[in-house]
């Protein structure tokens, strides 16, 4: 039995069964817990709970949803168990949302089979949530098992049991079932074209979430699209960096004052920020009415993705003063930003601070904190910290390790690091290239050659170096040595010309991280050619001067593109905004906004 904490009973109830239910759904509208519990503890107290009178039913029903509303979905199980058996299908259904929309999908789940079990009918109310729970838990037979068992139902094709089919197919990346269904829905509302929408976003399917979204705004009904949508295909956006279509969408939530959208504002700092402008990131986000901890988030990221380390900070004391709880995601931001700083004694701090918080440290923040250590030289300390672990280190630990052990020139660590993160069964590519760079950084390259072959033979591929520029309404992509663009020869003749004016300017190739077996002048060859030159070289061709070539890589920049791209904006009056997998190299006069620490 619940115990809800009693003092007295409210000092004018109502007393009819219609009075009581009122009063239980304006204070779950006001979510006001501890009223609340004076009236639960007033309605067992008096009987009216057991009762079965058919009048007072409902009320075991409101109290289960009050609790939902107060984010209490275990009191709200304890509601229903107490109320008098068998329990109505509005129970079951109000049991089943307050499970579901409190992020419980395994007792959602279970109680789901209790209500097949007590010979419940499942309902359009039902089914959504056992959908929703599904959707969390993104497993392959149960998205079908519940899809079944709504097509032996008359609810099959309403708008909202359809919907939530079609997000758990998505969201369990059956993007094609999920596609399938959404197709034969007889009717759409938002939820359904969102769900659709944020699928292919998330599975990566750029542009048939462009493409549908595109058809949502000429085909939904007003209101039309709603916040929602808009911070998905946003989200989008960010992920491509298409900066001039993100604008575009930008514009139109303005227009549409869904801007004010706490998940609009935040998606839209981000994608300022991903494409390299951090100022308007800055400038939305201080402008932006309401923000929700994902905005707080999504500036701490945009400053330390720039390097804007202190301003980070800054941002966390004063989410911390606006009342905001940081979240794991929150102290992620804080460790990369000290990460990118090589603020070791502040990482160490943000790390600590977490325990006060209550947040476990998850992988990632363990990895953060072996880059932080291992960047800044501290090798032997990072591998104290990654060996003391109380989880197994992950792949992404070791990793971030032996990129340290490259800069440092510590390729025994390096090699000890490898042989963990093989044992982990990674068969990344990822692995086998930083062990065989920090091989190559210590001149080891007898076995920075073994540990190619190595990589071959367990038949891993090398990523593929893509780089990719927006200009002339058009993405832009190229691979190393790419000769596919139609102004190809413009491009490497542009290249050509400008590399001539670096190098007596003082340039000099730094080809020791160059891959290939293969001589100086060669080596030479292979970097100048490498995807972000020749995107750069488009870029000097097409971007007007005055405005920053803005450049986005799926990897690390190497060293000698980072040398080269500071040479080339010392002789040009360019600005280069470099996006690679890591963080943001703004180049300016031959300097980089990373403090070539990267
Ligand atoms: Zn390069
Ligand atoms: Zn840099």
């Amino acid at each position: 039995m619940l115990l809800p904490c009693l003092s007295r009973p409210p000092a004018s109830l109502p007393t009819s069964p219609a009075g009581i239910a009122d009063l239980l759904l304006s204070l779950s509208a006001a979510r006001s817990l501890p009223k609340g519990q004076q009236l639960h503890a007033h309605l067992i107290k008096s009987g009216l709970l057991s009762s079965p009178s058919a009048a007072l039913r409902p009320l075991s029903n409101h109290l289960i949803t009050f609790y939902a509303r107060c984010g209490l979905p275990l009191h709200s199980r304890a509601a229903f168990d107490d109320s008098p058996s068998p329990r109505p299908p509005a129970a079951w259904s109000s049991l089943l949302a307050a499970l579901a929309q409190n992020g419980l999908p395994l007792p959602t789940l279970s109680a789901f089979r209790s209500l097949l079990l007590a010979g419940v009918a499942p309902s359009d109310r039902s089914l959504p949530s056992a959908a929703k729970a599904a959707a969390a838990i993104s497993s392959t037979s149960l998205s079908s098992s519940i899809h079944a068992l709504a097509l032996k139902t008359p609810f099959a094709d309403d708008v909202f049991v359809a919907s939530s089919l079609v997000d758990m197919y998505a969201k369990s990346s059956q993007i094609a079932d999920a596609r399938r269904l959404f197709d034969l829905m007889p009717n759409r509302n938002v939820v359904s074209w969102s769900a659709m929408i944020y699928g292919y976003a998330e599975s990566g399917f750029d542009t048939e979430a462009l493409r549908l979204f595109k058809t949502a705004l000429a085909e939904l009904e007003p209101p039309g699209v709603n916040d929602f949508t808009y911070s998905c295909v946003i989200r989008v956006c960010s992920t491509t960096t298409l900066l001039e279509l993100g604008s575009s969408i930008h514009g139109h939530c303005f227009k549409t004052s869904f801007d004010s959208s706490p998940f609009v504002g935040s998606s839209l700092v981000s994608l300022y920020s991903k494409c390299g402008i951090a100022e308007h990131a800055y400038k939305l986000f201080d402008e932006m009415p309401q923000r929700n901890l994902g905005a707080w988030n999504a500036i701490l990221i945009a400053s330390a993705q720039h390097g804007h380390t202190r301003a980070a900070f800054a941002r966390f004391s004063e989410m911390k003063s606006a009342g905001f709880a940081p979240n794991f995601i929150t102290f992620l931001c804080l460790l990369t930003a000290c990460s990118h700083a090589g603020l070791v004694d502040d990482g160490k701090r943000y790390f600590a601070l977490m325990a006060e918080h209550g947040i476990e440290a998850g992988p990632q923040h363990y990895a953060a904190v072996a880059d932080l250590l291992s960047r800044a030289g501290r090798i032997r300390e990072a591998v104290s910290f990654i060996e003391a672990m109380p989880i197994a280190p992950t792949e992404s630990v070791w990793g971030a390790l032996i990129t340290g052990c490259r800069i440092h020139k510590d390729a025994d660590t390096a090699a000890y690091a490898a042989g963990k993160l093989f044992e982990t069964g990674s068969l990344s590519s990822g692995a086998h290239v930083l062990l065989s760079n920090a091989y190559s950084a210590a001149g080891r390259y007898a076995e920075a050659a073994r540990a190619r072959k190595a990589m071959r033979d367990r038949g891993v591929r090398k990523e593929t170096g893509l780089s990719w520029l927006e200009a002339a309404g058009k993405v832009h992509t190229f691979v190393s040595s790419d000769r596919s663009h139609p102004r190809t020869d413009e491009i490497y003749a542009k290249l050509e010309e400008v590399e001539r004016r670096m190098e007596e300017a003082g340039y000099v190739a730094d080809t020791r991280e160059v891959l290939q077996d293969v001589g100086g002048e060669e080596k030479r060859a292979a970097i100048r050619y490498h995807s972000e030159r020749l995107a750069i070289a488009l870029g000097l061709l097409l971007v007007a001067e005055g405005q920053p070539i803005r450049v986005m890589k799926n990897l690390r920049v190497c060293a000698d593109c980072h040398t080269a791209i500071k040479w080339l904006t010392k002789c040009t009056p360019r600005v280069v905004v470099l996006r690679d997998n890591h963080r943001f190299h703004s180049f300016h006069q031959g300097d980089c906004s990373c403090g070539d620490y990267w």
